[in-house]
Order: structure tokens, then sequence, then C-alpha cells
């Protein structure tokens, strides 16, 4: 399948089907009621087979370039069928799964994933150890039949509605920080694991802190090798900077289109429309470069740092222009449709700090890409 094909056909079928995929709630809707929505989409779109293109077969896909499934993602999100930060979950953790882990366990797992049958959360951050992530200490030990697991996560995003997640444990010793770390594929409804959502500044409980208790999970559950969790951690982070953000840029185009329709046009500064205007263009053509350098099967990394720090400046630009041209509606509407604005906005606060921090990112670059030296 190519992309012109794909792109018709999809087109023509989301707008055939757009009352069923739209979602039912106005505004931003509550958690389960997201959650509700995009598993119905996601069957719709799987059973369709419109989710199924970009995946290769072993794990429920109809194969086809990943192009094909950037598309999608944009097709849904600029069409206001979908939110993102919640549907591009797959895209960050499913294909290093189906790298790193025993193909049964990703032949078994991705389909439910892709299909909506169930959710996955990225298990990384803790209290102590966000941007250092090597530094982290939740600590899985062995056993005779399995790891046991016990330490604290946080920030982990709809951890409260996943069935599995995508684990980062300490295994090995202190002094070998990189080299001590495994990645566990882990049944959040496992005896031991207690989870307690997090209430953010945009008002809907996306994450969660997630504690572990001496839970058990079988050996067969380690995903690449035991202690080699830092080379698959480091494939996910690139992976999180990619596709995922190039269906976030969709939303951020339809948010600008939005403002500029609805907000008086003496509200906007033309400078800062005109700038800001720049930086979703220069985020779009850095970002389809990495679509396209993904569909030909090259492996990415490092560089996608800058897609990331790309995506920050345009989504708080854009979420600022808001700010600025729909002021009395995003403080005082008490509308569904003015808190979608506001929770949008506070959100964008967050663009700078997930999937890695801007300053940290900033260094990646500083000392990866353009060699300039160590911290200091
Ligand atoms: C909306 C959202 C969703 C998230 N979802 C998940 C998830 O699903 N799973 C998960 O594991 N994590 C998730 N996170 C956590 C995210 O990855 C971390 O917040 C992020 O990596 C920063 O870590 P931290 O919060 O511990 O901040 P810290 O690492 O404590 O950093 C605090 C500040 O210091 C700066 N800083 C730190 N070190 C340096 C340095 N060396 N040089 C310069 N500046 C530095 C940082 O840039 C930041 O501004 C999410 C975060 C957000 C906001």
């Amino acid at each position: 399948m190519d992309l012109d094909t794909y792109r018709t056909g999809l087109d023509q079928w989301l707008d055939e089907h757009v009352a069923e995929l739209t979602p039912p709630y106005a505004g931003v809707g509550t958690m389960q009621e997201r959650v509700d929505h995009l598993s119905k989409v996601r069957r719709l779109c799987f059973e369709t087979g419109w989710a199924r293109w970009g995946w290769p077969e072993e794990v429920g896909g109809l194969g086809g370039s990943t192009i094909l499934r950037a598309y999608l993602g944009e097709a849904l999100a600029s069409r206001g069928l979908v939110d993102p930060n919640f549907y591009s979950t797959p895209e960050v953790l499913a294909p290093a799964v189906i790298r790193a882990a025993d193909p049964r366990l990703a032949a078994e797992f991705v389909p439910l994933l892709l299909s909506g049958e169930e959710y996955w959360c990225q298990g990384f951050s803790e209290p102590g150890s966000g941007s250092d992530l090597a530094s982290l200490s939740c600590r899985a030990t062995r056993g005779e039949d399995g790891w046991r697991v016990t330490g604290q996560k946080v920030w982990t995003s709809f951890a409260q509605f996943a069935q599995r997640c995508v684990l980062l444990v300490r295994t090995g010793t202190q002094e070998s920080a990189h080299r001590g770390i495994t990645v566990l594929f882990v049944d959040m409804d496992t005896p031991g694991i207690t989870i307690r959502p997090l209430a953010t500044i945009d008002g809907s409980e996306e994450f969660a802190e997630v504690f572990f208790d001496d839970v058990p999970v079988p050996f067969e559950r380690t995903v690449g090798k035991p202690d080699g969790g830092w080379a698959v951690a480091m494939d996910i982070l690139p992976d999180e900077r990619s596709t995922s953000l190039w269906h976030r840029g969709a939303i951020l185009n339809r948010q600008m289109d939005e403002l500029l329709a609805k907000a008086p046009a003496e509200s906007l500064s033309p400078t800062a429309v005109g700038e800001t205007a720049q930086l979703l263009l220069g985020f779009r053509a850095r970002s389809r470069a990495t679509q396209y350098r993904l569909a030909s099967g090259e492996r990415i990394g490092a560089e996608t740092s800058i897609d990331k720090v790309l995506l920050a400046s345009a989504e708080q630009a854009v979420l600022d222009l808001v700010l600025e041209g729909l002021s009395q509606q995003l403080v005082l509407g008490d509308d569904a449709i003015s808190a979608q604005w506001r929770a949008d906005f506070f959100f964008s606060r967050a663009a700078s700090i997930y999937g890695g921090s801007a300053e940290i990112q900033r260094n990646v670059i500083a000392r990866r890409l353009l060699d300039l030296g160590p911290d200091r």
C-alpha cells in the first residue's frame, strides 16, 4: 500500500465514519470517557485494517511503510478525533517490544494494544530519577522462578488504565549504573502493585505514582537481555521523539487554525502569529524528515532531541498565542470548549518536560551532535 492510496482511502473512510469516531463529549471529557472513546476508535481502525498498516505481520499488522502509521495519527488528530497524548503510546512502546522482546510475547500483546483492547504504560521516571534516568533505584532481584520487583515509579501516564507496563528496573550493582538496568514487561494487575493517580494543573489525572512491593515477574517477561535494558531504553526514547511528535504536530496545526478563525484579528500581533507559524513549519519540516528516515529503515537516535526541542517551542508558542487571542474565553469561559482551551494551555507547559526536558535535549544536542564537550 503506497501513501497516496492509503491517504485517499483513509480520508474517505474517515469522512464517512466521522460521526461514529467523534468523541461523545464536548471539551476535555473525563479520563474514563477519553479512554473509552480511544478504545472505540482503535477498535474500529484496527478492524477495518487502517491501524494495521505500517506494523509487521508478526504482530497483527499488514506490513507496509511506517509512514502509513504517521499519516493515520495525523488524520485522526487533525480532525479532533483523538488526543495524540493518549493515542500515540503504541508508537513509543511497541517498536522496542517488537525489536527486543521474545517474538512470542510481541505477537501475543502488540495486537491487543493496537486494537484498543488494552493500554500500556511506560515506567521509567522515579521520584529521584527523571533526567538522570540511569540513577534509577526500583530494583528487581532474581528469585527461583522469576524476578521480584520492589520500588516506586512516578509520572507514569495512564498507569491507572494500563494492563501492562514497560518497566525499567535495576538488576545490577549501582557502580555499573548503565549496565545494571533491565526492562520488564509487567502485568499491572499483579498483586503487590499499587497505583495512585496524580492530579495535574490541567485538571485531569493523566499520570500516577506506581508502587511495587515484592511483585513477581516471570523471567520470560524480560525485554532484551538482563542487565542490558539501558540499550532498550535508549531505543525507546527516540521513538518517543519521532512519530508520536508528528501526531502531536497535527493537533498544534488544528489549534492554530481554530485560533486564527476565532480570535478577533486586532487581538493578535502579526509578528507573534508569523513567528509561531514559523516554529510550526520548522517542526513539521524536521519531523517529516524523521518520518522518512524511519520509513527507510534507518535507526534513529540522539538527533530526535532536535525534533523534541522544536515541538516543545512550537507547542508553547501556539498556546501562548491562544492566551493572547482568546484570553477572555481561556481565563473566564465556563463552557466545555473554554475548559478545553484552558487544559490545552496548561498541558503545553509540560511540552518542555515530558519525553525528556528541553534543557536535557539541548545538552544531548550540544554533547552528542555538536561535540561541544561534557557538562561542567
Ligand atoms: C505530561 C507528562 C507525562 C509524563 N509521562 C511519563 C511516563 O509515562 N513515564 C515516565 O517514566 N515518565 C513520564 N514523565 C516524566 C518525565 O519524563 C520527566 O518529568 C522528565 O524526564 C524530567 O524529569 P524530572 O521530572 O525528574 O525532573 P528533574 O530531572 O528533577 O529536572 C528538574 C529540572 O532540572 C533540569 N535539569 C536536570 N538535570 C539537568 C542538567 N544536567 N542540565 C541542565 N538542566 C538539568 C531539568 O531540565 C528540569 O528543568 C512525564 C512527564 C510529564 C510532564
